[in-house]
């Protein structure tokens, strides 16, 4: 077999969430992996991740930690004893020494440690949970699989919940490993983690599976690679907020790329990069009808694709002024620029005034903490929380009204194709 038919399929916490999601999951990698090279890669089960943060922040402010750690256990202890109902195997085993290396990582959590690097070590046992019984479950339906430490291939720096790839590496040690073993087996591995030289644990910035995905695609020039969600492919908004959602039959990876810049929530915006490079096409299908067509992301133009509706929420307002009624200059705004990359603040959207400068960024409470604290001698700092930024890509008159009903606008701004505004 020759590497070009290695085919990479993501699986999000949706497709893991209980017993009859790995079921369903099983039947798609029988049916539709099919006797292809297939690298597995997989999320956390369900909202794992989300409660795993809540763990750690408790444990991290030295409180009382157990019901939330308990019920992440039960939680997965639920779903093994509908998959595997007779106890006692390896598998039990095994998942009872994960919780109780994650019991002790918590323990031994204090005020002092770095929280960023604290929060890797503690939320990336979403990911070796899920993978680990995925790993034994796929084995149960005779599907013969490796199981990979992603940590161990995918080689990163110590930016902590963002690491930065370091390519070479990573490509070296994944193609050295993994073609022999796709060729023989199916292989499941977690997204989401990378590992840094020194044997710690990094990760790729919240619904980083995708991106890790997409290493590994091109790591190995996959043939393609395919994400399955619960919608039926790459939709124009999110059902949860709009009705009549449209399915993108195709688009590029430009329009993809811009979507998911914007706030799209269908895929992470580094995973189109290492596609595109290696034109390998992503496929979103649906976990729920794995038949239906789903959209395919190449390289392909359309003159104009039905409008896209984007909705950030948690978002942030932060306005700076120079304190002595003189204007914001290039200088304050280098000043202003430098304090948010060195919070690892993000800017979604930003304008200036006469006298102030105002960027829309999702809020993370230490981090304006300490751009507060950076910034407040030199400006006068005003913000606003719990705001939602919108964005209409390709809009038109129908689309931006669809929008704006009832809205109370902060912030607004429009390019020829997207149209973005800040409101309550
Ligand atoms: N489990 C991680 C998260 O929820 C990564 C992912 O799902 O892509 O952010
Ligand atoms: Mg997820």
């Amino acid at each position: 077999m020759s590497t070009d038919r290695i085919r990479i399929y993501k699986f999000g916490g949706a497709s893991v969430k209980n017993a009859g999601a790995f079921r369903n999951l099983a039947e798609i990698v029988k049916v539709h992996g099919g006797k292809r090279q297939l690298l597995i890669v997989v999320s956390a089960m369900g909202k794992t991740t989300n409660a795993l943060e809540v763990v750690m922040d408790q444990a991290y402010k030295q409180q009382d930690f157990e019901a939330a750690f308990q019920q992440i256990k039960a939680y997965h202890y639920e779903v093994l004893q509908e998959l595997f109902p007779a106890p006692g195997s390896l598998l039990y085993h095994r998942l009872e020494k994960t919780f109780m290396l994650l019991h002790d990582d918590l323990q031994q959590l204090t005020p002092t440690a770095d929280y960023d690097q604290a929060y890797d070590q503690v939320v990336s046992y979403g990911e070796l949970l899920s993978s680990t019984i995925l790993h034994h479950y796929l084995l149960d339906q005779e599907l013969f699989n490796t199981w990979v430490d992603s940590r161990k291939y995918i080689q990163t720096d110590g930016t902590w919940r963002e690491a930065k790839v370091d390519w070479l590496l990573t490509e070296r040690l994944i193609k050295s490993d993994l073609p022999p073993i796709l060729e023989e087996q199916l292989v499941v591995t977690q997204g989401f983690l990378g590992g840094t030289g020194n044997g710690l644990t990094t990760t790729l910035g919240r619904e980083g599976s995708d991106f890790s995905a997409a290493i590994f695609a091109f790591c190995l020039d996959a043939a393609g690679m395919y994400i399955w969600k619960d919608v039926e492919g790459l939709l124009n908004a999110d059902p949860k907020y709009f009705k009549d959602t449209v399915c993108y039959p195709e688009i590029s990876y430009q329009e993809t790329v811009e979507m998911a810049y914007y706030g799209a929530s269908v895929i992470h915006p580094k995973t189109i990069k290492p596609l595109a490079n290696k034109q390998i096409p992503l496929f979103v299908k649906s976990f729920i009808i794995p038949t239906g067509k789903g959209t395919k992301i190449c390289d392909c133009r359309f003159d104009k694709p039905a409008p896209a509706y984007i909705i950030k929420e948690n978002q942030c307002l932060v306005s700076f002024s120079v304190k002595d009624f003189t204007f914001i200059s290039e200088k304050n705004l280098g000043t202003i620029f430098n304090a948010l990359s060195e919070q690892r603040i993000k800017i979604n959207l930003m304008q200036n005034s006469a006298i102030s400068f105002s960027v829309c960024t999702d809020f993370n409470e230490q981090r304006l903490n300490r751009l507060i604290q950076a910034l407040h001698d030199t400006f006068v700092i005003h913000y606003n929380t719990a705001l939602t930024l919108f964005t209409v890509k390709n809009y038109d008159t129908e689309s931006l009204n669809r929008v704006l009903e009832n809205k109370e606008i902060l912030l607004e701004q429009r390019t020829r194709t997207t149209y973005q505004f800040v409101s309550r």
